[in-house]
């Protein structure tokens, strides 16, 4: 099929969808605009200097959830640590949590190393850019598969994620969800046919510079924005409308209280399962497990003793927990010679004393970090 011009014409310029009615007559001006755009005012970022796929896909792991300035400083450690894919590869799974402490959704940290693992043993050694074989890695979705693709092999692959649904639901009033896998499918077909094929990694990456600093989910820049001209939400004067709100869920809240057991300078640490919520991480004692186990009476003596702490929040993407916290130094000998345990402190097989040294070696969740190294400056200056 042709258009007047005789070129081809394009997949969803056949369909009556008013988001392809946009992009017909709007296509080629919006790449012009976005791209040129890009080249005064691209946001330096450290993976944007050298474009190669491990540090595409390093990023690009780190900066799901979190937002750019917090990533930088564990992005340019990490490469310190570990500069190249077969380096990380055979770096030791600890180290490599310890690295990832503070970022946060530590699922993508074993995510990463079990891909570039695979991909040591699988391809050589060499990120494939294949999208089939892409996504066959671990952590790696289709927004990630195209990220790499695009930028660091040039194909004319989409990068859509919720901010780039955003931006086009905006740009053609289109009332698209960011979450909703339909409809990023629909605006993934709508990028791959916007997609210059000379620059395909700088206009995802412009669209994310788009979505991250201009249009923004509340109170866009449009006055500041390149391709005001042509979006019609904002010429309709409809761009709180998009896109389309998601009736939120209310998110179960978990209290819990946590217990910083401490004896002659020793902590009491227990290492997480290996599979589950934060797994293979370190954490202190929760007094909702020690209640399974110990006398209520001991239990009851041990919080006698405690030092509040304070509280933390920490959003999962399925809960919140708000986590009480209390340090209790324990006695010295033995305080648990009365009851007739070795170890009453032992919640998973995981469990033991460690020194301060040690501690400060040990991955932690961000919610404990703080009491953490709290914990290891008082030790200190005893
Ligand atoms: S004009 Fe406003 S709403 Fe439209 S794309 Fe730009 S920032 Fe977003």
């Amino acid at each position: 099929m042709k258009d007047t011009k005789g070129d081809r014409v394009p997949k969803w310029a056949e369909s009556s969808t008013s988001y392809g009615e946009w992009a017909v007559r709007n296509g080629g001006e919006f790449s012009v605009l976005l791209l040129s755009w890009f080249d005064r005012s691209a946001r330096n970022l450290p993976w944007r200097l050298v474009r190669d796929p491990y540090r595409v896909l390093l990023s690009e792991l780190m900066l799901q959830q979190t937002q750019v300035a917090t990533v930088i400083p564990f992005y340019e450690r990490f490469l310190a640590q570990w500069p190249t894919l077969q380096d990380l590869a055979r770096a030791d799974d600890q180290a490599v949590l310890k690295a990832w402490e503070g970022l946060g959704y530590y699922s993508r940290a074993r995510n990463l190393l079990a891909a570039v693992r695979a991909v040591v043993a699988q391809h050589g050694g060499e990120i494939p850019s294949g999208e089939r074989e892409l996504l066959q890695l671990k952590g790696i979705g289709e927004y990630t598969a195209g990220a790499i693709r695009s930028i660091a092999y040039s194909l004319p692959a989409a990068a859509v994620d919720g901010n780039v649904v955003r931006v086009f639901s905006r740009l053609t009033e289109t009332a698209w969800q960011p979450a909703d896998p339909a409809h990023r499918r629909q605006v993934r077909a709508l990028v791959e046919q916007l997609l210059p094929a000379n620059r395909p990694g700088d206009f995802n990456e412009a669209l994310m510079d788009l979505g991250a600093t201009i249009c923004l989910p509340q109170n866009p820049a449009c006055t500041s924005c390149p391709v005001q001209t042509i979006c019609q939400a904002l010429a309709t004067k409809s761009v709180a409308q998009f896109p389309e709100k998601k009736p939120s869920r209310e998110k179960p809240v978990e209290q819990r209280t946590c217990l910083i057991l401490t004896q002659g300078g020793k902590v009491h640490v227990n290492r997480r399962p290996d599979k589950g919520l934060l797994a293979g991480l370190y954490e202190f004692d929760w007094v909702e497990d020690l209640a399974a186990r110990l006398p209520d009476d001991f239990l009851a003596t041990l919080m006698e003793r405690k030092e509040k702490l304070g509280q933390k929040r920490h959003v999962f993407t399925h809960k919140i927990w708000l986590v009480d916290g209390n340090r209790i130094e324990l006695p010295i000998p033995d305080p648990t010679a009365n009851i007739g345990s070795s170890d009453p402190f032992k919640t998973v097989e995981n469990s033991r004393w460690v020194s301060t040294d040690e501690l400060k070696t040990l991955p932690f969740p961000k919610v404990l970090t703080q009491w953490r190294d709290d914990l290891v400056v008082a030790l200190t200056q005893v």
